[in-house]
């Protein structure tokens, strides 16, 4: 039995007020808040066995490295990666992403190849593409959507080329929800034997992931949106590829031998960790992990599907207002526009309410192009939401429209 209430108490800022008014959190989407046992793993570690991890002999470096080790085995268990030597710790997706993009183009772009991306795409899994156009001379080509915000699968399978070197494409949008076909599109790729990188920035809070069963080559997350600390995240990489992918930054932990005559790298996964890790946030994330494990992600997407369709049908009931993003498989955020209203006046006469959406592009400018519009205003659902925190939008919006 999902008791949204008592989950609810896990999370102390949830009760607090926000211009007097009882908070309605729903910019989950940039943002998860943190439950108790999270930020509680934190403090723990900070004030009980707080050194630096690998290298130290003494009694806290070896606590603290395995509390950032064992983190390292929830994560794989997160997502059932193969191997620990597969989990690499990252500053979060874009963190990720911008690895991935500046090794593998080093060691296997060359000028006119391709990487295949979509029009529903964060900034985060274009931008870095593009600085290899620069750097490499590459082409990004894009995937279209259709006017719903599904991929065009037909048009995918026409970009690939015998130039396609990687598809990157996000598991869930952040604009839209919608949840791409992300097995179908691995298998076709592998069919070319192009590699496919997953950016699960939206679907790690809401769907169970198996990256053995999707068979990604690559797949990225950041903790903060799965209820964990902020500056950390995933890389998972088969390892194969992370075997062959050259190191990315240069410093402690990433080496094997320095020497002014020749230095050697680490073995998976530290050849990719140079410098102090963020190994507090990498406990805190995995007890949120374990956190979100406990309720069980299938009731968490049960939970969230509900939300969606009921604040689908309530925010249909407003005259003038249209959704973006009406893809058959949804997860639970809610793009939309009222009449010509700009979203920015929405957005801050919500708030005065105590409700928090994000407005604007949400990092995906190309996506807005594309429906020829400057921003939308987003409600993102969290598992503590409730369906009252919607009725209290679509009053929030009822009274604010009044206005206009
Ligand atoms: N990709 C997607 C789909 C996202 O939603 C986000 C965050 N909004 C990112 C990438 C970037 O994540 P981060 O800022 O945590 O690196």
């Amino acid at each position: 039995m999902y008791d949204v209430n008592k989950i609810r108490e896990d999370f102390p800022i949830l009760g607090r007020l926000v211009y007097d008014r009882p908070l309605v959190y729903l910019d989950n989407g940039a943002t998860t808040q943190k439950p108790s046992c999270v930020v509680e793993t934190i403090a723990h570690e900070y004030f009980s066995c707080n050194a630096n991890v690998h290298r130290g002999v003494h009694y806290l470096s070896q606590k603290a490295t395995e509390l950032h080790e064992a983190s390292r085995e929830v994560v794989r268990l997160f997502i059932n990666a193969k191997s620990t030597n597969e989990i690499i710790f990252t500053s979060g997706t874009t963190g990720s992403i911008n690895l991935v993009a500046t090794t593998f183009g080093q060691e296997f772009l060359e000028e006119g190849d391709e990487i295949i991306v979509s029009t529903m795409e964060h900034h985060s899994n274009i931008v870095p593409w593009q600085l290899l156009e620069m750097s490499k001379g590459v082409k990004v080509k894009v995937i279209p959507i259709t006017e719903q915000g599904e991929l065009d699968f037909e048009a995918f399978e026409n970009l690939i080329s015998n130039r396609t070197k990687l598809v990157s494409v996000a598991h869930i949008s952040n604009v839209l929800g919608t949840v791409n076909p992300i097995k179908r599109i691995i298998d076709r790729a592998h069919q070319e034997d192009i590699p496919v990188l997953i950016d699960g920035a939206q679907a790690a809070p809401h769907t169970p992931i198996d990256v053995q069963e999707l068979n990604a080559d690559f797949y990225v997350f950041s903790a903060h949106k799965v209820y964990g600390p902020t500056g950390v995240g995933v890389l998972y990489g088969k390892e194969e590829w992370l075997d062959k992918l050259p190191p990315y930054q240069g410093g402690g932990e990433m080496i094997q031998h320095v020497s002014f005559s020749g230095t050697t790298f680490n073995e998976l996964p530290f050849k990719f960790e140079a410098g102090t890790p963020n190994f507090v946030g990498t406990t805190g994330m995995a007890k949120a992990l374990e956190y979100v494990q406990s309720l069980g992600l299938e009731n968490i997407a049960q939970h969230e599907d509900e939300l969606l369709s009921y604040a689908t049908k309530r925010l249909n009931e407003i005259d003038g207002l249209r959704i973006y993003g009406e893809a058959k498989d949804k997860s639970g955020v809610i793009s939309f526009l009222v009449n010509d209203i700009h979203p920015f006046d929405l957005g801050t006469l919500l708030d005065r309410l105590g409700i928090a959406v994000r407005t604007g592009h949400h990092c995906a400018q190309p996506l807005m192009e594309y429906y020829g519009i400057e921003g939308t205003v987003r409600a993102s659902f969290a598992l503590y939401n409730t369906k009252e925190e919607v009725d209290s939008l679509v009053d929030g919006l009822n009274k604010v429209l009044k206005m206009f």
